[in-house]
């Protein structure tokens, strides 16, 4: 599974932007290529591997908006109403009957128009008079009230794009088209362990220096969001040979292999070292905060990414390195987030040249706009600050300050999965 070319020691360097490391790592990742046939429900979430072509015109036939009257446009009343026989009724699902001049039709939404009919009056704008014909009024537009064949989507138009990650009105529009499944990617299969002596699983006992992993839940619940098939490998100790058998082990069976922690250039940082006699290894630095150094590499052909451990680091390198890159792998067009305008109500200082995350709550100020107030702590290491916030504020490598009142641009959790 050669995903990533060996030359990626193009990734070095002292400090990448956000832009540039994305762009890097999309374009040396090549797409799984490998697809399966899904039954329409399944396919939501899943990453469309062949464009949909609309089969039959939306809607298949040209049909009634409304519940009323159908006439020919020749005979609509001009300048005051009049009464038109009645010549049959068409409800929803019957098949079309045809018109004479000087009919009307009795017709129901979604029914199909009558032959020699093309205007449909709606029954709220008529009354029956007594001799049971139906009195229309003068004034309607030709045409009024009809849904022409294909006015939705046009048979032969393509209608749903290969590389498009499926919603649910995607698979709307596939069942509209008679479809039972749709053709996806494969699931990516990313294998995920953390590394440190400091760490314990939980269910398992904890020592007095140690804390319960978290990380790894939250990267394997992030993969799942993704669409991702997830192994995981608990924790790794940390030491170089072990860490490197490991590597070597799972490399084969997966798409990706993701680590957190022990990627800083400390002597007790041997994700490094076990990179580097497993595979190849590039160590670098984007212009983000919080975030501290990634790893990126190559074990036996897999692509490989280690983020750092402090929790709130690991989420935001998570969204901007490990999105894309498992993004590329299944075959998905780039989707840069689109962060939403509101109105900041902190006070912040920052440095240039950098991308930061605020961590952020959004409220509805008394003047109805959204303000993001930020999460009174900063440390990486806060998990509450990712709990108890809705998203993240953020400010691009040229601003310095914020001010209260300046409008700032948030993106939401729950868009960046
Ligand atoms: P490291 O990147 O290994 O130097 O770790 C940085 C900080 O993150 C340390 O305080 C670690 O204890 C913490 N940390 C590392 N891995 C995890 C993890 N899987 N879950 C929670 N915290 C972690
Ligand atoms: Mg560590």
């Amino acid at each position: 599974m050669a995903q990533l070319s060996d030359d990626c020691f193009a990734f070095g360097g002292p400090m990448m932007s956000v832009d540039e490391a994305v762009g890097l790592i999309t374009a040396r990742v090549t797409a799984v290529g490998e697809t399966e046939r899904v039954a329409l429900v399944e396919a939501d979430g899943r990453i469309l591997a062949r464009e949909v072509v609309a089969p039959l015109p939306l809607p298949p036939f040209t049909n009634s908006a409304v519940d009323g009257y159908a006439v020919q446009a020749s005979d609509l009343p001009r300048g005051k109403e009049q009464a038109f026989p009645v010549a049959g009724r068409v409800p929803a699902g019957a098949s079309a009957t045809a018109a004479r001049p000087g009919q009307a039709v009795r017709i129901f939404t979604g029914a199909p128009m009558p032959q020699g009919t093309d205007t449909v009056f709606m029954q709220e704008d008529v009354r029956i008079d007594a001799s049971g014909n139906v009195v229309l009024p003068a004034g309607l537009k030709a045409g009024a009230n009809v849904r022409p064949a294909g006015e939705d989507i046009p048979e032969g138009h393509v209608a749903l794009r290969a590389g498009q990650r499926l919603r649910p009105q995607d698979i709307a529009l596939a069942a509209a088209f008679g479809l039972t499944e749709l053709d996806v990617t494969r699931r990516i299969r990313v294998v995920v362990f953390s590394t440190g002596d400091e760490l314990a699983s939980p269910g398992k006992p904890r020592g007095a220096a140690q804390l319960f992993d978290s990380n790894r839940f939250m990267l394997m619940a992030m993969l799942r969001r993704l669409g991702c098939e997830v192994g995981d490998l608990g924790i790794m100790r940390d030491a170089r040979e072990p860490l490197a058998a490991a590597l070597k082990e799972v490399a084969s069976r997966h798409d990706l292999i993701l680590t957190t922690g022990g990627v800083s250039t400390g002597e007790e940082d041997h994700v490094k070292a076990g990179v580097e006699s497993a595979g190849s290894l590039v160590l670098w630095r984007m212009a983000i905060k919080p975030g501290r150094p990634v790893a990126m590499g190559i074990i036996g052909g897999t692509p490989f990414i280690g983020l750092p451990g402090n929790p709130v680091a690991s989420f935001v390198t998570f969204v901007h390195v490990v999105r894309p890159t498992v993004l590329a792998l299944s075959g998905a067009a780039p989707s840069p987030f689109v962060p939403m305008p509101v109105r900041a109500a902190f006070t912040y200082k920052k440095k240039s040249g950098r991308r930061e995350y605020v961590r952020a709550v959004l409220r509805r100020a008394e003047d109805g706009a959204l303000e993001a107030l930020k999460f009174p702590r900063e440390g990486a290491g806060l998990l509450s600050s990712l709990v108890d916030t809705d998203g993240l504020v953020e400010l691009g490598e040229t601003v310095t300050r914020v001010e209260p009142g300046e409008r700032v641009g948030f993106l939401g959790y729950a868009n960046l999965l």
